[in-house]
């Protein structure tokens, strides 16, 4: 199937009641859901040292697969602070929304 790179934003800002409104994310031009994602056998930096994660995150920069912020290592969020990649999804099954870390908000795939 063929996705269109330049097309509408693959994502939008989603409400989130714990937050202030009418914030905005510039990185809504990402890939959205579906697209290109590889399949997230686990957190790689976790298998390496024999640690266990929680939850799974993926750069929608480059694909990198690292754990949530529940998990000890936290390489998700160490990814983002090493390259700047700014945005991670879910990489749960059945789970579609996605993380900013530079604009701090959630994102959900647009419609
Ligand atoms: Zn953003
Ligand atoms: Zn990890
Ligand atoms: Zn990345």
């Amino acid at each position: 199937m063929e996705h269109d790179a330049h097309g509408k934003p693959g994502w939008v800002v989603a409400a989130d009641g714990g937050r202030p409104e009418g914030r905005n994310c510039s990185h809504l031009e990402q890939p959205a859901p579906g697209t290109g994602l590889p399949g997230a056998a686990g957190c790689a930096e976790c298998a390496a040292r024999g640690t266990t994660w929680v939850h799974l995150r993926a750069c929608l920069t480059c694909g990198h697969v690292g754990c949530c912020d529940s998990s000890r290592g936290q390489h998700a969020t160490a990814h983002h602070e090493r390259t700047g990649h700014p945005v991670a999804r879910s990489a749960e099954p059945g789970e579609d929304w996605a993380w900013c870390y530079a604009d701090e908000v959630f994102l959900r795939p647009a419609p």
